[in-house]
């Protein structure tokens, strides 16, 4: 293809780079790994591959940045995706972030892989950032390589896309490169390093902005840079805050804020276990992002960590994750003070927003899982602890439980519960006296309390399987998709998106991607713990 039909190929697109126009650019040019200070930004191009090719993507994002699928089926389209050619519309750079991992300050960290190609206008006029993850080295690479393999990626490539098909605010991802190159890895950290494939992820997102993307200029006390992102965000990304000011400044915390909690409800709704809640992993935006060594709650353990390398303070488990977005928030109103003269009040409201909202938000959702009219206070909170007790009784999967109580009807006897819920339990053993009498206790007092509300049972039935996701991305089924794409075969990952484009659905011949985990998963790398090497 001659060079100026490449250049017109891309012409559906609308590239508009205002980060890079409006935002301070670090002015070494260099490729090297430093601490790079009064910038927001490095500009630096993708590593070149050796064999770039698409293996996967995503339709709606593809149609939604406005790619043909002649387009989508080239060459060039694999080559830009892939590292291998920028188009002319493009301006890639890497973003200076720092951030808070595992509690601890970690100064300067920024994209160490993740090259950022640009910004496009999508057919419905919003900005959407192009983003490859695993391009290549950046001055953010500190001591690792920019890269990512093929595991990490199939992983990140799917949650993306299932996550908002859940309803779920998150990044997304348009395309699923194979380089063509090996990746050294040592999965474990324990002296056993393995060549594996390397691929990378076009991730999609109106912004990829972190909590700590403000925390590093004020840990710098570089107020200028500071205020000069803080800005832009506002007036790109929070427009109806209307012009920064102190007060607008306050607003916006409070904003990010009321969506950080709203995201802990539906993480905690849906399932999800983040597994690396550092504050440069929590996005401006509110969205899920950076898809690491997450995981999906099976069996219903509030404190279960998919992440290894978190085994032991346990930080990021399932029950703590609204805590710690609480946290993280806190360390951010921290690095606002020097935009509202210090006024630690005026952030403190947003703090109480971020507990309220998810406290609301909280309580409506457990209202909905369990098909309530609406939450009606304390004797709600009541069912709702009691459920967890019970659901802790035995290994329980929450997915399949709360989808089996809907078939139940209200009218059942308490004592048979447990029969009616039996493909939800691990163990059939574990069904003893105990746990029996405590389920049908804790039956009797939400079929009091359905009587009371006067909704009928296929009236709950439906509003609890709008809620509750039959099909979820279960640690052991993107392993699947993963070995099988690892020997050549890549189609199963299309098939689990296709299955995952429609969670709520019963899709009859799909059985079996709404199963339990098999009892091989339970303690396979990959099914049920995941280290952070990616
Ligand atoms: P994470 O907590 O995995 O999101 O990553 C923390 C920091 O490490 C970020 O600054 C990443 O860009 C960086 N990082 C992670 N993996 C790599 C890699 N393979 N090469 C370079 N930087 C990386
Ligand atoms: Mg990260």
């Amino acid at each position: 293809m001659s060079q100026q039909k490449w250049i017109e190929a891309w012409e559906t697109l609308t590239f508009d780079n205002r980060f890079t126009r409006h935002l301070p650019a670090d002015p070494d040019e260099s490729n090297q790994i430093r601490q790079v200070h009064g910038a927001c930004y490095s500009r630096v191009v993708p590593k070149t591959v050796s064999a770039p090719r698409l293996i996967a993507h995503s339709r709606e994002i593809a149609e939604q940045l406005g790619i043909t699928p002649e387009l989508l089926r080239s060459q060039q389209f694999a080559d830009v995706m892939g590292g291998n050619a920028v188009h002319p519309s493009m301006d890639p750079f890497a973003m200076c972030y720092g951030g808070h991992q595992f509690g601890n300050w970690a100064g300067q960290l920024g994209d160490g892989r993740a090259i950022n190609l640009g910004e496009v206008v999508d057919v419905d006029g919003r900005y959407q950032t192009l983003q490859l993850k695993g391009a290549g080295p950046t001055p953010y690479s500190r001591f690792a390589d920019g890269l990512a393999v093929l595991r990490s990626s199939v992983r990140e490539f799917l949650c993306s896309e299932a996550m908002h098909h859940l309803g779920v605010p998150t990044t997304r991802a348009l395309s699923l490169v194979l380089t063509g190159d090996a990746v050294t890895r040592d999965m474990f950290y324990d002296g056993n390093p393995k060549q594996e494939p390397g691929a990378i992820v076009c991730r999609v997102a109106p912004s990829f902005v972190r909590l700590g993307s403000f925390q590093i200029f004020a840990s710098r006390d570089d107020v200028d840079t500071l205020r000069r992102l803080a800005d832009f965000t506002i007036r790109h990304d929070f427009p109806h805050l209307g012009e920064p000011s102190p007060e607008v400044y306050a607003e916006f915390f409070a904003e990010v804020c009321q969506r950080t909690a709203e995201l802990m409800v539906h993480w905690m709704r849906v399932g999800f276990v983040h597994g690396v809640m550092n504050t440069d992993n929590l996005s401006i935006l509110g969205l899920t992002i950076d898809y690491g060594p997450y995981g999906w709650l099976e069996d219903y353990d509030p404190g279960w960590t998919p992440n290894t390398t978190d085994a032991q303070g346990r930080r990021y488990r399932y029950g703590h994750q609204p805590q710690v977005a609480q946290w993280n928030l806190a360390q951010f109103a921290g690095s606002l003070l020097p935009l509202v003269d210090h006024d630690v009040d005026v952030l403190q409201k947003g703090l109480h927003l971020y507990v309220e909202t998810f406290d609301d938000g909280w309580n409506s959702m457990m209202s909905a899982k369990l098909g309530l009219d609406k939450f009606r206070g304390e004797a709600d909170q009541r069912l709702f602890s009691g459920l967890f007790d019970v659901l802790q009784l035995a290994e329980t999967d929450m997915t399949l439980f709360y989808r089996r109580l809907a078939d139940v009807p209200s009218d059942s006897d308490a004592e048979s519960v447990c029969d009616l819920l039996r493909d939800a339990y691990y163990k059939p053993a574990e069904i003893n006296d105990e746990v029996r009498t405590a389920t049908a206790d804790w039956f009797s007092r939400y079929q009091t309390r359905l009587a009371g509300a006067g909704v009928s049972d296929e009236k709950r039935r439906a509003r609890m399987n709008r809620i509750n996701p039959l099909y979820v991305l279960r640690n052991y089924l993107a392993q699947l998709a993963i070995d099988r794409s690892e020997q050549g075969d890549h189609s199963g990952i299309a098939e689990l998106l296709e299955v995952l484009r429609h969670p709520y659905d019963e899709q009859p011949g799909r059985e079996a991607y709404a199963e339990k985990r098999p009892e091989w998963a339970r303690h396979r790398a990959g099914c049920s713990m995941l280290s952070c090497s990616s």
